[in-house]
């Protein structure tokens, strides 16, 4: 089974800041996805948000197992109806990880329905982050830690529900601690966040971050037919239940109306 990877990238701190350029001459997305590309049973392409419809035509998404999403200054940019082309693909079984900053991405804040907001500093500190779960897919080959010399601090409380599953906790040297990689289903679809990923860092070439990625990649893709609307709510007439019923006591509805949204 080949897992088809859709990797989104913002692409706005590589055409203006001189740093990110220089770490990630063809961008994040595109370092991203030529690593996925090295993965057996993983072939990733890319799209960017300045394409038209930011490249997430819903031909490109009924064809992707998962996105993935990187973003940052641009999230305000993002046009809703995207948004919600995007969500509507994450219910229907599509696979999405989100990566770093794009805890504020229009498409994790609606999906999470809550702030998702954290605390943070610029300081280029060491980040160490600990698996949890040393069988879970996610964390399929790695060591029980790893560390990342230059990082941002993410640290907690992370406004985010529950999740599923913590699969990464990260230590920053500064002292803060923050719950770095975990899992979400919504609707049908698989979804991680993983929060390394800094752009003025190199650390989509690191390759234990690769290694989550890929994983995640693989671990997120549900190979079931897409649910084509998962926003139907069909009305079931009387004469349709699965049990003969009589009907009784007043209504709101007419029968076969679609009802309110
Ligand atoms: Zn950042």
């Amino acid at each position: 089974m080949v897992t088809k990877a859709l990797v989104w990238g913002e692409n706005v701190h590589e055409n203006n800041n001189k740093v990110v350029a220089g770490i990630y001459p063809t961008g994040m997305h595109t370092c991203i996805a030529d690593a996925l590309n090295t993965c057996a049973g993983i072939t990733a392409s890319t799209a960017t948000l300045q394409e038209p419809e930011h490249g997430l035509t819903a031909e490109r998404l009924a064809e992707t197992d998962v996105l993935i999403w990187w973003g940052h200054a641009a999230h305000g940019e993002v046009q809703d109806a995207i948004v919600e082309r995007v969500c509507d693909a994450v219910w229907g079984g599509m696979g999405i990880i989100f990566l770093h900053s794009a805890h504020f991405a229009k498409p994790f804040k609606r999906l999470m329905g809550a702030p998702c907001n954290l605390t943070w500093r610029e300081a280029g500190e060491r980040e160490r982050l600990w698996l949890t779960t040393r069988n879970h897919p996610i964390a399929a080959g790695l060591p029980d830690h790893f560390e990342l010399e230059n990082e941002e601090m993410y640290g907690e409380p992370f406004g985010v529900p529950e999740p599923l599953e913590t699969v990464f906790i990260s230590w920053f040297q500064g002292g803060e601690v923050f719950r770095s990689g975990l899992t979400y289903k919504r609707g049908a679809g698989n979804i991680f966040y993983f929060r390394p990923g800094h752009e003025t860092y190199p650390t989509y070439h690191d390759a234990n971050v690769q290694r989550v990625i890929s994983n995640a990649v693989k671990w997120a893709h549900n190979p079931a037919p897409r649910i084509a609307n998962p926003n139907d709510a069909p009305n079931v007439p009387v004469d349709t239940a699965p049990e003969k019923i009589t009907e009784r006591g007043p209504r709101l509805h007419h029968a076969g109306e679609k009802g309110f949204r």
